[in-house]
C-alpha cells in the first residue's frame, strides 16, 4: 500500500451528504478530516519534519502519522483527542509534541518510548494521573507543560528527568511535591502556581540554577530555610499563601521581582512581653562549645571531629547568631527584622518580614539592632 492509499482509507471518507452538496455538520466534518489527509500526505510526499494538526477536531489521531518518521514536530493541540495509538512509537525523532487541550485523562503510555522528546506540552486535559514508566522514559525533556489538569501528585521517578530546564504544573491539585524534584539541577523555571501546597521540600534549593519560581495561591506556611543557595533566583511569586516571614538571609538573594500580596506576614506593633531565664541544656552548651572551637583551624577539636561522622552530621544542623554571630545548635530565639526590598519590582509592600535567629536574651537585649521577638496569639 502507498503512502497516499494508508491515509485516503484511513483518514479520509467521503459522507454521502457531500455529494448533494449539503453543508450540515457532517459535511464540515469531512471537510475538516479532508484537510488532516491533505496534511498528513503533504507530510509523507515533502518528507517535512513538522506536522500540523491543531484545532481539527480530531478525536483519534490516524495511525498513519506513526510512517512520518522523520517528524521532529507534531502539533496535535486543540482537538478533542482521549488516547495515542501505540503506533506512534515509531516516531523516534519527535522532538516536540502538543496535546494542549484535548481529552487525555492521563499522560498516554506511548511517550514513555519518545526518547527523544524535548518539549512536550499537556496542557488542558483531564489528567489525574502521571505514570511513573511514562516519565522514567522521558530523559531529554527540556519543557514538560501539565497546566491546568488534575493532578494530585508527581512521581518520585521525575528525577530521571535530569535535562528538564522548564516545569510547569500550574492549576491542578498537588498537595505535596516529590523531594526527587531536588535531582533537577538543570530547571531553571518551576511553576506551581494554584495548587494545595502546604509545603515545599528543602531539596528544592538543589535546583541551583533556578531563575524563576512561581509557587502562588497555594498554602504554604512557610518557605524552607536554605534560601540562599539559590544564588540566581530572579522572580518570586508567593502571593496567595499563609507566610508570616520570609526564610533567613532572603534579602541577600539577587532578586529583581518579588510578588508576595495577600499572605499572613508579621506585623511590627508595639507590645509587652516576658522573658523566662533562658537555661541551656548540658547538650546545647557542649555544642556551642565545639561549634566554636572548630571555626579555629588549629585547634584540636577541628582536626579530631572528621574522625566522628555521627557529631559531624549533628553539627551540621547547627545555626549562627545573626548579631553576634556566635554558634548554636538548638536553642535559639526567633526574631524578625523588616527590610525594605530596594531595585526589586514589588508588587504590593516594600517592606517584607524575614526571619533571623538570635543565640541568646543577653543578644536580644543589647542595644543598637532592629531584631523583634515574634508574639505567638
Ligand atoms: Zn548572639
Amino acid at each position: 500500500m502507498s503512502p497516499l492509499e494508508a491515509t485516503s482509507t484511513s483518514c479520509a471518507s467521503q459522507p454521502a451528504s457531500c455529494r448533494h452538496g449539503n453543508l450540515n455538520a457532517s459535511a464540515r466534518r469531512w471537510f475538516l478530516q479532508k484537510k488532516m489527509a491533505e496534511s498528513v500526505v503533504r507530510a509523507l510526499y515533502g518528507r517535512g519534519t513538522s506536522l500540523t494538526l491543531a484545532s481539527k477536531k480530531i478525536k483519534e489521531v490516524p495511525k498513519c502519522v506513526s510512517r512520518l518518521t522523520n517528524l521532529s514536530v507534531l502539533l496535535l493541540n486543540n482537538n478533542s483527542i482521549s488516547a495515542l495509538p501505540a503506533e506512534l512509537l515509531s516516531l523516534q525523532h519527535l522532538a516536540e509534541l502538543n496535546l494542549g487541550n484535548n481529552a487525555l485523562k492521563e499522560v498516554p503510555a506511548v511517550l514513555g518510548h519518545l526518547e527523544s522528546l524535548k518539549k512536550l506540552y499537556l496542557f488542558s486535559n483531564q489528567i489525574t494521573v502521571v505514570p511513573p514508566e511514562v516519565i522514567g522514559g522521558l530523559q531529554n525533556l527540556v519543557v514538560l507543560n501539565l497546566n491546568h489538569n488534575q493532578i494530585q501528585r508527581l512521581p518520585p521517578e521525575i528525577k530521571s528527568l535530569s535535562r528538564l530546564q522548564r516545569l510547569s504544573v500550574l492549576d491542578n491539585k498537588l498537595e505535596e511535591v516529590p523531594v526527587e524534584l531536588g535531582h533537577l539541577t538543570s530547571l531553571s523555571e518551576i511553576n506551581l502556581t494554584s495548587n494545595h501546597l502546604s509545603w515545599l521540600p528543602q531539596q528544592l534549593y538543589q535546583c541551583k540554577e533556578l531563575t524563576k519560581l512561581y509557587v502562588a495561591r497555594n498554602k504554604l506556611t512557610s518557605l524552607p530555610e536554605g534560601i540562599g543557595t539559590l544564588a540566581k533566583l530572579q522572580v518570586l511569586d508567593v502571593a496567595g499563601n499563609k507566610l508570616s516571614m520570609f526564610p533567613v538571609e532572603f534579602h541577600l538573594l539577587p532578586l529583581k521581582e518579588v510578588y508576595c500580596e495577600g499572605n499572613r506576614f508579621v506585623r511590627c506593633e508595639p507590645m509587652a512581653s516576658v522573658q523566662d531565664a533562658e537555661v541551656l541544656s548540658l547538650k546545647e552548651l557542649v555544642a556551642r562549645f565545639v561549634l566554636r572551637e572548630d571555626r579555629n583551624r588549629s585547634s584540636l577539636v577541628h582536626r579530631m571531629l572528621p574522625h566522628y561522622p555521627f557529631l559531624t552530621d549533628l553539627l551540621a544542623n547547627g545555626s549562627r547568631c545573626a548579631l553576634c554571630l556566635g554558634p548554636f545548635l538548638t536553642t535559639w530565639l526567633e526574631c524578625v527584622h523588616f527590610i525594605r526590598l530596594k531595585d526589586v519590582k514589588v508588587r504590593s509592600s516594600l517592606t517584607i518580614p524575614v526571619r533571623a535567629l538570635l543565640c541568646s536574651y543577653k543578644c536580644f537585649n543589647a542595644d543598637g539592632h532592629s531584631y523583634y521577638g515574634v508574639a505567638k496569639r
